[in-house]
């Protein structure tokens, strides 16, 4: 026994030395004394790591990384730093935050007054006929909590033609000078899954326009130039990056903002990772399914394999799918914004295709058809005449589940990607809308978890802030800025501070294929850290709005740092 525990030690201390023995490559960059949450269940803290070229080459004590030291090697004192594998937002609109950044942004405004008066303010410093555009109003704080009128915009702006998004993109308020232009009047019906809102009592459009509707007055705006186009992006990647988001993964968009990634990943000018997914179904999801994914490029930082649809609305305006009709507003249930039949062979095309597929459903009955839609493509196409065995397809938001449904996520693999801050928004107005019953289903992140489900997390910014601490707190506390829950916020789906670490971290890694790459501080991973000014696995849920991001970490490169800390 004992000759056996003396040649033990031999074994353990020659193993132990040997890294040193065999003269391990220096690493390019070491990070000591820092307080590391790895996300990887052999081993969940540390305090260094060592990272060569894009890759983490040694996660453990400050000792052990010692040995990575080289002549040329950079070591970065943390001086116990919160570390945590470099964080993802699962939904985001990358342009629409650019664009926020560069056109009228109406985020945070409290008042009709205030609204009228930041744009009016826009509206003089404009030429004559010249488009007003802007995004992120919200009413529902507002007194009393109404949509804005065209009634309201003609007194500020007679001579412009005005269309200013509500922040869920799902609505928007359009001038006089604008229906003129789309042609819209009290006798101009619907569109297929849109509604023109019109006053009760005079049957005049009131300026309102709900989803597939504002397009009518969408398409006659010029388009960005190129040049604007690439300057929104360089602000929402650098925002990002600032924010300590490491990949985005973008729902929509086109072939002409890929071609802008890659010519400025090429030109060295941004370094975020984007997972892409294009709008469908049309002409980009058909070039895809032609093409064929785009998978890495860049050193794993651009990705093109899935494509996003839509199935229904907002519950802000009142536009998602309910199985019963709102609670606010009895004559509606909101509406699907696709066919059936349309939806059946996109579907199965995509699954033979080994097309990742995000469908974008709020309601109920959203989420209820999307989960049957995919039932049936899973068994009308075998595995064998599927490119990608596992396919696994996303539901965005995920928002209103009827309870019989949670289930079935996990059951047939399909991921809620869900976005927390949507809660402590939406809580405030959806008992009106849904009435406190049906609450049981909204947001339910611990159900959704208990039953097998994953959950990436992500902001949808510019619907949202698009702040990781902000969707950290929400996921976590399931209250709002101000530490305010009402009733019917359903505490209990709140998640614990591991779940939201997941989140944002190895869940969204899975959901875009990337588990083995990225997500969590192992070795041979990619070397992604988002390094933060509190411990936000310990301290009071508050403090989580407090604390910041201090340096950003992407592929071995510090891409973001704040110099004094
Ligand atoms: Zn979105």
């Amino acid at each position: 026994m004992k000759v056996f525990a003396s040649l033990l030690v031999v074994i353990f201390s020659a193993f132990c030395i040997s890294p040193a023995a065999a003269k391990v490559p220096p690493a390019d960059l070491v990070f000591k004394n820092g307080n590391i949450y790895t996300v990887n269940g052999a081993r969940p803290k540390a305090k260094a790591v060592a990272i060569k070229g894009d890759r983490i080459i040694f996660v453990g004590s400050n000792r052990g990384a010692q040995q990575y030291v080289g002549r040329n090697t950079r070591v970065v004192d943390l001086s116990g730093k919160t570390v945590v594998p470099g964080m993802t937002d699962a939904h985001h609109h990358l342009f629409g935050v650019g664009f926020r950044e560069i056109t009228l942004n109406l985020e945070g405004i409290t008042s009709l007054d205030d609204f009228l008066a930041k744009v009016k303010a826009r509206v003089d410093q404009a030429r004559p006929g010249e488009w007003i555009t802007g995004r992120g109003w919200i009413e529902t704080f507002w007194k009393p909590p109404v949509f804005p009128t065209r009634a309201d915009l003609d007194k500020i702006a007679p001579n412009n033609p005005v269309l200013l998004d509500r922040a869920d993109g799902h609505g928007a308020v359009a001038n006089s000078a604008a229906l003129k232009i789309a042609g819209i009047d009290r006798n101009t019906p619907n569109p297929f899954g849109g509604e023109i809102s019109k006053d009760k009592q005079s049957g005049e459009p009131n300026g309102m326009l709900l989803d597939a509707a504002q397009d009518l007055v969408q398409l006659h705006i010029p388009g960005p130039t190129a040049e604007d186009a690439e300057r929104a992006l360089l602000l929402g990647v650098k925002r990002n990056v600032e924010l300590g988001w490491t990949q985005v993964q973008d729902a929509g968009g086109n072939y002409a903002e890929v071609a802008l990634f890659r010519k400025l990943y090429g030109e060295g000018k941004i370094k975020l990772r984007i997972y892409k997914a294009l709008s469908a179904p049309g002409k980009e999801a058909q070039q895809l399914f032609r093409e064929g994914p785009i998978i890495g490029e860049h050193g794993h930082r651009l990705t093109v394999r899935a494509v996003k649809l839509y199935v229904d609305g907002s519950l802000g305006s009142r536009s998602a799918a309910l199985l019963e009709p709102y609670s606010d507003k009895p004559d509606t249930s909101g509406f699907l914004t696709i066919k059936e039949e349309e939806l059946r062979p996109f579907l199965e095309e995509a699954l033979r295709k080994g097309v990742q597929i995000e469908t974008h459903a709020i309601g109920d009955r959203g989420n209820r058809f999307v989960l049957d839609a995919y039932e049936k493509a899973f068994t009308s196409v075998a595995h064998r005449d599927r490119k990608k065995r596992d396919p696994r397809w996303r539901v965005e938001h995920s928002q209103i589940i009827n309870p019989a449904d949670i289930p079935r996520f996990a059951k047939l693999g399909v991921i809620p990607s869900m976005q927390p801050s949507h809660a402590i928004g939406d809580l405030h107005f959806a008992p009106s809308r849904l009435g406190i019953k049906r609450l049981a289903g909204a947001y339910a992140w611990a159900s959704l978890i208990k039953s097998g489900s994953i959950i990436p997390g992500g902001s949808d910014a510019p619907v949202e802030r698009g702040e990781p601490m902000i969707e950290f707190y929400a996921a976590v506390a399931r209250k709002d800025m101000k530490g305010f829950s009402g009733e019917g916020w359903h505490p209990e789906e709140a998640v614990t501070r591991e779940q939201a670490l997941k989140m944002f971290t190895i869940w969204p890694a899975f959901a875009a294929f990337e588990e083995k790459l990225r997500g969590s501080i192992a070795v041979g991973k990619l070397a992604d850290f988002t390094i933060l000014s509190a411990d936000v696995m310990k301290i009071p849920e508050i403090e989580i709005l407090q604390t910041r991001c201090v340096m950003t970490v992407i592929g071995g490169e510090i891409v973001f740092e704040v110099k004094q800390y």
